[in-house]
């Protein structure tokens, strides 16, 4: 591995021990990364930054420093948000602008438990519009550019977290992932992600899109920062989240290193089918290849109701979503049009100029299958379909430990190429909606690069409050293979 010579080639683990170390400062640090995140303005991952609050945050860290006391575990170590989390100091538009400017009078969970650990908020980072979509294209505040190649998507719906982690503009990010807006943005910005099981995060200060489904994770360059990442993030907040989990924060860090002998990782056929891009298949096989040499058992498996998950995530994401983007009536907050007749026309109006294509085709759809006389057909049908989905899983989990496949079936796309045919890029999410509607783990991990040069990530699955064995299994690959440290040029 390359000796980093700039802090911007640190990663999460080796910048908190030169933190630690006092070898550079925490001011000094986000110094480093506030200007060279303003230099690459051009990728249009950040949407908000507070220099101010930054540094505010960063002398106090360098005071705990001092003291030598702290224990905090990311003491320094600049983190950015997906503007999907609501913050004081930042704005949170959550890509829309139905919230051009808004200010939260509180810190969504995630982002006090990081600043807890010490980690100092760096900006708040640009999101397809309410985290819908898979490109980064739907926000209304421009694209993100994918560093790897800028006629490219990122990857959405934190496609903002995605390009500034393989940018280096900063160490880590959080991004939400509710139907694979972690996993796929990483994958194709050739980083590293985890969603962790459904209710280990919590969702206070997170602009609702799917309740039901949506989480929090980190996006970093390795599985070991992810894992440091992921245990501040974590942790009950019964609280404030009704579907939070009464467990106690994990240390995820702890098992990074345990052996992979013995250990069963389940390939799904339907996965690896029709559809799949002869690139990703191949860099996923090699990747599969350095598993067994680790000791690794494969196992062939069969997730039978895979493509079902399209459509049935399709009537439960925007029906859930209807029912939560009703309270951007133009009255309790955000944009409010300015010149109307009654209150029918306020609403109208304040709707139709606030949320972009994409949010109202999906209120629409959500609408309509929420509806009487379609609530049947479509809803309840899709329910009964989702239960389906996660017991196929637990099938699955009795012949295997973890689960392994593509995160897509390609590599990024060209901007635009998807952009006026939404069906086009619900079908893209086919690997990862099966464990977000299961509620399950899972994690993009790079694993080399395919057409035109682009990187291929491989998705770990695991069963409910694995993160551990996930993050283990993706830490010892790291070790053995140097896919990970590969960057984009220029950056
Ligand atoms: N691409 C999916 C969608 O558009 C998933 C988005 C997400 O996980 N937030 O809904």
């Amino acid at each position: 591995m390359k000796t980093p010579t700039e802090l911007h080639d640190y990663s999460v683990a080796e910048l908190a021990i030169q933190l630690r170390q006092r070898k550079v400062s925490a001011v000094e640090t986000a110094q480093h990364f506030l200007k060279r995140s303003r230099d690459h303005a051009e990728l249009g991952a950040f949407l908000d930054f507070n220099e101010e609050a930054t540094l505010e945050q960063a002398r106090s860290a360098d005071a705990a420093l001092a003291a030598g006391t702290a224990t905090a575990a990311l003491l320094g170590v600049p983190v950015a948000h997906k503007d999907i989390f609501v913050t004081r100091d930042f704005v949170a538009t959550a890509g829309s602008k139905m919230l051009a400017g808004y200010r939260s009078p509180f810190d969504a969970t995630v982002v006090v438990n990081l600043s807890a650990q010490g980690a100092v908020t760096l900006g708040k980072l640009n999101c397809d519009e309410f985290a819908m979509g898979s490109a980064n294209e739907n926000s209304a505040y421009g694209p993100v550019k994918n560093p790897w190649d800028p006629s490219r998507v990122p990857g959405g719906s934190s496609g903002g977290s995605a390009a500034a982690v393989a940018a280096r503009l900063v160490p880590a990010a959080t991004g939400t992932d509710t139907g694979g807006s972690i996993r796929q943005p990483a994958s194709f910005c050739g980083i590293t992600g985890i969603k962790p099981t459904y209710g280990r995060a919590s969702r206070y200060g997170m602009v609702a899109f799917a309740s039901s489904l949506d989480q929090a994770g980190p996006l970093a360059r390795t599985a070991e920062d992810c894992a440091l990442l992921l245990s501040a993030m974590c942790g009950p907040d019964l609280d404030r989240d009704s579907t939070s989990l009464d467990i106690p924060a994990e240390k995820f860090e702890r098992s990074l290193d345990d052996s992979l002998v013995g250990l069963r990782i389940g390939v799904p056929a339907e996965f690896f089918g029709e559809g799949l891009a002869a690139d990703v298949r191949a860099a996923v096989e090699a990747a599969l290849k350095e598993y067994e040499k680790l000791g690794v058992k494969l196992v062939p498996i069969t997730l039978p109701r895979t493509e079902l998950s399209i459509p049935v995530y399709y009537v439960i994401a925007p029906a859930e979503a209807s029912s939560n983007l009703s309270r951007f009536d133009g009255v309790k907050f955000g944009h409010r049009a300015g010149h109307y007749g009654d209150l029918i026309d306020m609403y109208k109006k304040t709707r139709s100029q606030g949320f972009g294509d994409e949010v109202k085709r999906r209120i629409m759809i959500g609408t309509y299958v929420l509806s009487h006389g379609y609530y049947d057909a479509y809803y309840l049908q899709a329910q009964k379909i989702r239960r389906m989905i996660a017991d196929d899983f637990q099938q699955a989990f009795k012949q295997c430990d973890l689960i392994a496949g593509p995160v897509a079936p390609t590599v990024a796309w060209k901007l635009g190429d998807k952009s006026d045919d939404p069906v086009a890029s619900y079908l893209a999410d086919i690997f990862t909606l099966p464990a977000s509607l299961a509620g399950l783990p899972g994690m993009s991990v790079p694993v080399g690069f395919g057409a035109s040069d682009m990187p291929v990530g491989m998705q770990l699955i695991g069963d409910y409050l694995q993160e551990s064995r996930l993050l283990n299994a993706a830490h010892r690959l790291q070790q053995a293979t140097d896919w990970h440290l590969a960057r984009p040029d220029g950056f």
